[in-house]
């Protein structure tokens, strides 16, 4: 079998969306991206099995979040005016409600959480987090922007019968992260 990479991801494979969809326009309805997503759990959880399943999501989102922060996000931003403008960023998205509910910019560790969340906000229980691929994103995006890496958990989420995802994100390195929240 031939297992040569084909395809590496790039942002402007997202296409031109205006010039391609000059009557729809480029919003869909949250039941077509879940309808996805959810289909593609089933063929690769029954592939995969559950565990490689989920760091298949992880990765992917890992991989959004990276590409995300750096083709959508401003990384030359101080820390706490970054999270102002990733909080802002997926609102205009449509991505999810963040609030960072506790910060320590000593260790770099946090509690996130993301509220009407795209991808499970209204799922019912089952529990267990099923937010792996926002996990990723999450990770991606802390990578991208401080070029270190940090560990996210969710420990909160609709599928655990919560109203809100969770997720705690702390840095698996120790670093000199000063220079992100020095003022000028
Ligand atoms: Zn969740």
């Amino acid at each position: 079998m031939d297992y040569s990479v084909k395809y590496n991801f790039k942002w402007k494979d997202l296409g031109d969306i205006a010039l391609g969809r000059p009557n729809l326009g480029p919003l869909t309805k949250v039941a077509v991206y879940r309808l996805m997503e959810y289909t593609m759990r089933d063929v690769l959880e029954k592939r995969y099995g559950a565990v490689e399943t989920n760091k298949i999501f992880f990765d992917s989102g890992f991989l959004a979040g990276s590409e995300f922060c750096r083709n959508v996000l401003n990384k030359s931003l101080k820390f706490n005016e970054f999270i102002s403008d990733l909080t802002q960023k997926l609102l205009n998205f449509q991505i999810g409600v963040l609030r960072v509910e506790s910060a320590n910019l000593e260790t770099f560790s946090f509690v996130l959480t993301i509220s009407e969340d795209l991808d499970c906000s209204g799922l019912p229980f089952y529990g267990v987090p099923v937010c792996d691929y926002d996990e990723g994103f999450i990770a991606g995006i802390l990578h991208m922007y401080s070029g270190r890496s940090f560990e996210v958990k969710e420990i909160d989420c609709w599928g655990t019968g919560e109203r809100t995802c969770r997720f705690t994100a702390k840095l698996i390195n120790q670093p000199e992260m000063s220079e992100l929240t020095a003022t000028n």
